[in-house]
């Protein structure tokens, strides 16, 4: 398969001739299974692993490869396993917080142009978490569209693009269903040769399908395919990266899909959020005080809004509350650097302890 089918562009090109050359060949990462990786690359497909020196250096969570990254690999003989050795920067990167009590971020997917929110029209609809989408993907640095499936179960999806239009300002709104064909053409519209679009979005909404709808083909299964994962709990295990074919060279696009992320939480440094919260922010600027909190400040021009009814108190409140969760996360961030920080001028003394005792000098007196 050609490079360009799998998403390769200038860009990467670019990075890739940067780069001092070895025997290492460019692949993309296609699907990830605790720690193994399947890559896609000129000749074909090829199982691998990472190198040492990568796992070394890997200091986070999302510094390791992800589904969507360009890597360079090698690979001796046929059949071999191969070994990643470098991954190229990434243009975008879809990171969240990883599930559970530890603070590591953890990558969604990588190098991704177009993100679907996809949310359904029966007990998945929750404008609050959709919210929480596009501020992950506006930190990713990537475009975002909202698809809503499943409108054949309701009788008008209109009432719900209404409701989705108050959160998702100037962002597209598509509503689609699998059963019925409609939006298909719309959702169609946003393929383009080496362009990476990724589904994102709880379980059950729908997102296998509709990535076999735009494939035209039976490429995930839908529904159904669980594993227990490392804590017992049912998770669906598929990732997929798919090129699309057409019947000229150049593809039509890829797509990712992602398994449902039940526990969402950010990753970032709050730029997303903002963008996400525009308009909260637009407010913001008319406070009279520029450190305004918007609680009983006077010349608020945000809580003004709430009582004008211009702002809705659940918007202002899911942005609060996204704002705490912004500030405990970079806490915590700051929390474990400084205890890597100590750590690392611990090994650094002890070395220099070490190497005195070789040089036959006294030992250095620790400060603090
Ligand atoms: P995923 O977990 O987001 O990948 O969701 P799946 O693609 O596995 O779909 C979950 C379920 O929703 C399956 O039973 C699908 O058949 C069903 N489904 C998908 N799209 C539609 C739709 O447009 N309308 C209806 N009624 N059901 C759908
Ligand atoms: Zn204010």
């Amino acid at each position: 398969m050609s490079l360009e089918k799998l998403g390769w562009n200038e860009y990467f090109q670019s990075l890739w001739d940067a780069r001092s050359p070895d025997d290492a060949r460019i692949f993309r990462v296609t699907e990830e299974h605790r720690g193994r990786y399947k890559l896609a690359g000129e000749h074909g497909d090829v199982w691998a692993e990472i190198s040492g020196r990568l796992r070394h250096e890997a200091f986070r969570g999302d510094s390791l490869p992800g589904v969507g990254d360009w890597v360079a690999a090698s690979q001796h003989g046929d059949g071999d396993i191969a070994i990643i050795v470098d991954i190229l920067d990434r243009r975008t990167a879809l990171v969240r917080q990883t599930a559970g009590k530890r603070t590591d971020a953890q990558l969604v997917a990588a190098n991704v142009d177009l993100v679907f929110v996809v949310t359904s029209c029966n007990e998945d609809f929750n404008p609050r978490r959709i919210e929480r989408y596009m501020a992950l993907v506006w930190e990713a640095g990537a475009d975002v569209a909202i698809v809503l499936n499943k409108a054949d179960l309701v009788d008008d999806a209109q009432p719900l693009i209404d409701e989705l239009e108050q959160v998702a300002i100037a962002v597209p709104i598509i509503a689609v269903s699998a059963v019925s064909g409609r939006g298909f053409d719309e959702l169609a519209s946003y393929l383009a040769p080496t362009k990476t679009i990724a589904f994102v979005g709880s379980s059950g909404v729908g997102k296998s399908t509709l990535v076999n709808w735009l494939a035209g083909r039976e490429t995930m299964a839908v529904g159904e395919i669980r594993e227990d994962d490392d804590r017992g709990r049912h998770t669906t295990t598929h990732r997929q990266l798919i090129p699309l074919n057409d019947d000229g060279g150049h593809g039509r696009g890829v797509l990712i899909d992602t398994p449902g992320m039940r526990e969402l939480q950010l990753w970032g440094d709050g730029e997303g959020l903002s963008h996400s919260f525009g308009d909260i922010e637009e407010l913001a600027r008319h406070c009279r005080f520029r450190d305004c909190a918007h609680t009983s400040e006077p010349g608020c021009a945000v809580n003004a809004a709430v009582i004008e009814g211009e702002l809705s108190e659940e918007r202002l409140a899911a942005f609060r509350k996204l704002e705490r969760e912004q500030h405990w996360m970079e806490n915590r961030r700051d929390a474990s650097f400084k205890q890597a920080q100590r750590q690392l001028s611990k090994r650094i003394r002890r070395w220099q302890d070490l190497k005195s005792r070789l040089d036959g000098k006294p030992p250095t007196t620790p400060k603090g």
